[in-house]
């Protein structure tokens, strides 16, 4: 596939801080492609210095094959939305969006058709928006007009930096899934910041996890769900169970509590050896007459019993050594379990996964 942007090797300093240490990615041509870490960890540095309004210290950017280390923002075909700041808030939705075609010259009536076209993708009939407003939105309606303004100069890269964060969960949801529709839909590359991983897992056709100032790991939200590439990755993305232990050399895990976890050459990718940490999802791990049958299987008490709705947790603890995290889907099925009542937990050898200790 085509690269649209590519990062290479490049470095970012503020003073004493590194915002980015050393950062190669590859962002490909039509990509719905996320920037996901905790607060710091360099993804909005990362996103500006693409825009242009930030210049790395060493290292080389590219947009569309073309090197852009000196090119000046408005020259990238790159557009850009942050929280919800850039409408003008007493100006219709109209002359909001007309705004970037008026300044390149348009006339009225490709305007028109233009911002007709681009309404009726986001899902705001011309007829009742186009002249209301943009204080007269809702938050999620003028985070919509925020992203038409910024789509209808049709750049090549559409850069966001968390433009869903002042919503409420709710709309953020729905949000999240308009914008990954639209992104394919329209077929502009999306960079989106976010330090939210299940937004990222919903929306993304890929991933780059990050922490201070490096990237962790590249993938599709099920490659970083299902095979995290080391113990940050597994711990920040989505709810795991770490356990620390030892790999031996016929590719079973030990750790205290656990005497021999089977695992599979899926499971341990890397071929770690000695110190070694095992993920398991909490809904991979099987409960009762259900785990029957699986090679990894475990007695313990149950713990805590907690109703979620949906679903129900299990804290179960294995020989009084561990606690292992247990979802349990549809919530009945733990009905007849009491606390204090001993069980039977395992899982599959391919539903875990070893990482290195750091
Ligand atoms: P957040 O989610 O909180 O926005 P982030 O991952 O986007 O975090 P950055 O904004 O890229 O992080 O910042 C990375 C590091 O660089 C931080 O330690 C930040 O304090 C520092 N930093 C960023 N911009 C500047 C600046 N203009 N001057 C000094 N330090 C900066």
């Amino acid at each position: 596939m085509e690269a649209e942007v590519e990062i290479e090797k490049v470095k970012k300093s503020f003073g004493p801080i590194k915002a980015l240490k050393e950062v190669s990615l590859t962002i490909r041509k039509n990509e719905f492609f996320s920037l996901l870490g905790p607060s710091g960890c360099g993804k909005t540095t990362l996103l500006r210095i693409i825009a242009g309004l930030e210049f790395p210290d060493e290292g080389v950017v590219r947009l569309g094959g073309r090197v852009v280390n000196d090119v000046p923002p408005h020259k990238r075909g790159v557009g850009l939305v942050f929280q919800g700041t850039a409408v003008f808030p007493h100006m219709t939705v109209y002359d909001n969006i007309a705004f970037g075609l008026k300044m390149r010259g348009y006339k009225k009536d490709e305007i028109d058709e233009k911002i007709h076209k681009m309404l009726e993708i986001m899902n705001m009939p011309f007829e009742i928006y186009a002249k209301k407003r943009v204080d007269q939105l809702s938050g999620g309606e003028r985070q919509r007009v925020e992203i038409a303004r910024s789509l209808i100069i049709e750049p090549n890269v559409l850069l966001l930096d968390e433009p869903l964060g002042p919503l409420d969960l709710k709309i953020r949801q729905k949000m999240q899934i308009e914008l990954k529709r639209l992104q394919k839909r329209v077929g502009t590359t999306f960079i989106y910041v976010t330090h939210d991983q299940g937004e990222a897992l919903t929306m993304s056709d890929r991933i780059a996890v990050m922490q201070r100032g490096e990237v962790q790991q590249v993938g599709t939200p099920e490659e970083i769900y299902l095979r995290p590439a080391n113990r940050f990755v597994a711990e920040f993305i989505g709810e795991t169970n770490l356990i620390e232990g030892r790999v031996s050399g016929d590719n079973t895990f030990a750790a205290d509590g656990l005497r021999s976890v089977i695992l599979s050459s899926s499971s341990n990718p890397e071929n770690i050896m000695g110190d070694a940490v095992l993920s398991i999802r909490p809904e991979k791990i099987l409960v009762g007459d259900e785990s029957a049958g699986l090679v990894n299987r475990f007695e313990g008490v149950v713990e805590e019993k907690i109703y979620m709705g949906a679903y129900a947790v299990l804290k179960v603890s294995i020989d009084d050594k561990m606690a292992l995290t247990v979802q349990v889907q549809p919530a009945e099925k733990v009905n007849g379990i009491r606390v204090g009542q001993r069980i039977q937990v395992g899982w599959s050898p391919e539903d875990a996964t070893v990482v290195k200790p750091t």
